[in-house]
């Protein structure tokens, strides 16, 4: 008896340590897995391999070290939802019908994750979602509702709705770390998308980073007082400055819902006294823009924090296990970000903070380690290198092109020198007019349409776009240039009027 129970056991943890083997092994299949990292309006000054003033992220910046910094990556639409349906879809808004926040992703259309499936790859796609319609082309999906709060997620899995206690950024990772070595499956390779909440209005830190910065003064961008003389009517009448449109719940001047009494704790302790502070201050004009950037600015940051020292869990992850060298890990946001320059939060422009996207990428068994990359990419393009990096052929509706050539050093002689930009969003929050245009190495060319008016930039000259050179003379040639240009992607993409 006693023997047979010793057996029993026995042959128990033989079966054990086999599937442990089993798990820890690299997949057969040797194509590489993907994990694909996305945060919410993280704009890459806030990196620190981009150059960062105000903060440092010592895990993305690893990706650099390892990997590619793409210099010049660019939304078509610098928008939540719609950028995300970009990624999906490998098209242009206006093909994959996602052209405002209020509009419904078509889930039923053709996506990178259901042909990856298809192709024998096992999907996963933790985190925010953003998109109205359920997740199609995944084994696995546990999801936000909607935007998602920073504390205490209700979360969709599958279908079903599930409680999490404790940060949204950590839970997202710890979900998909568990995913990882529990559910995944060793034979076939993977695509895990953990798409981060972080650091999407409004910037609710982490407790344990609430006192992060709490000594240091952050660096204010050199365009926080923009005037937009140089710009047109709608750089003039936009709603999502600082100065004005900033709310008391975006500055923590209230207490946000959803926090439990253990929670409540450490955030009362930090912000109460900064709220006498701020009460007894009373400050006015330029002091009341400059401490109500500071408080903004902090909280961004303390969030970007998390997201960092969540990106480092992943990689530890990969390195323990083995996983590193034949995963692909991509980190990028859905569109850049407005951390005070020219005076703004938020995004929706096709000006240059929020128009471009932090693009990083790591692949250490076929790209060289270090490299910066200054060609012209978009969101547009994530699809079709997705599908590229498994061996999958791209489809011919598809309107980006894969970054697998240029991510080994290797970028095809007729890589674009263009790119084209559309956003619809209007009348909506913010305000910003609708907007179309192309940017090039040099130039960008800006049509504001329903006020029929133009702007040109020579981003050479002005990296800072404060002069709107459009009807200067010596710039004529450029103009009629570009808007040729403008009317060659037009019908490139298929874009009617
Ligand atoms: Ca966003």
């Amino acid at each position: 008896m006693w023997r047979s129970i010793c057996t029993g056991v026995g042959l128990l943890m033989l079966s054990v340590a086999a599937a442990r083997a089993a798990v820890a092994e690299e997949p057969k299949d040797t194509r590489p897995n993907i994990i694909f990292i996305m945060a919410d309006d993280h704009g890459a000054q806030a990196i620190s391999a981009y150059g960062s003033r105000v903060n440092q992220t010592p895990q993305i910046d690893r990706l650099a070290k390892e990997g590619v910094r793409f210099a010049n990556c660019f939304c078509t639409n610098s928008i939540c939802a719609p950028s995300r349906a970009v990624i999906l879809t490998g098209k242009h808004s206006h093909v994959n019908g996602q052209k405002t926040n209020a509009d419904s992703f078509d889930g039923a259309q053709q996506t990178f994750p259901k042909l990856l499936q298809k192709a024998g790859y096992q999907t996963a796609m933790i985190g925010k979602w953003h998109l109205k319609s359920d997740p199609t082309g995944f084994d696995y999906w546990e999801i936000l509702i909607g935007q998602g709060p920073y504390y205490n997620p209700t979360m969709i899995r599958n279908g079903e709705k599930v409680e999490h206690p404790g940060y949204t950024t950590d839970i997202i990772t710890d979900l998909a770390l568990g995913w990882l070595d529990k559910a995944r499956t060793a034979r076939k390779p993977f695509m895990l998308m953990c798409h981060h909440k972080a650091p999407h209005r409004n910037w609710q830190p982490a407790p344990k980073f609430l006192t992060l910065y709490d000594d240091v003064v952050i660096p204010e961008p050199d365009t926080l007082f923009d005037d937009w003389a140089g710009r047109g009517t709608a750089a003039k009448t936009q709603e999502m400055t600082i100065a004005k449109h900033i709310t008391k719940l975006d500055l923590k001047l209230t207490t946000p819902k959803g926090l439990t009494e253990e929670q409540l704790v450490p955030w009362n302790a930090y912000y109460d006294p900064i709220r006498k502070a701020f009460e007894e201050a009373n400050l006015t004009g330029k002091d009341l823009v400059k401490w109500k950037y500071q408080r903004y600015a902090k909280d961004y940051l303390r969030c970007v924090a998390s997201v960092d020292e969540n990106v480092g869990r992943l990689l530890d992850y990969l390195d323990k296990t083995g996983l590193a060298r034949n995963t692909v890990v991509l980190y990028t946001s859905d569109q850049g970000w407005y951390l005070g320059e020219h005076g703004w939060f938020d995004k929706r422009f096709m000006y240059e903070e929020s128009f471009r996207m932090p693009l990083l990428v790591r692949w250490p068994a076929a790209i060289k380690p270090g490299m910066v990359n200054d060609e012209l990419c978009q969101n547009l393009d994530f699809a079709e290198t997705f599908l590229d990096l498994a061996g999958v052929p791209v489809p011919s509706d598809m309107q980006g092109r894969s970054l697998v050539p240029v991510l080994k050093g290797q970028t095809p002689p007729d890589w674009r020198t263009s790119v084209y930009y559309h956003y619809y969003e209007y009348p909506a929050e913010h305000a910003v007019n609708r907007h179309e245009g192309v940017r090039t190495p040099h130039h960008k060319l800006i049509h504001f349409y329903q006020l029929d008016e133009w702007e040109l930039y020579d981003l050479v000259k002005d990296p800072d776009e404060l002069k709107n050179v459009y009807s200067d003379p010596a710039y004529a040639d450029v103009v009629t240039k570009l808007k040729s240009e403008l009317a060659r992607l037009r019908r490139e993409y298929h874009v009617t009027d």
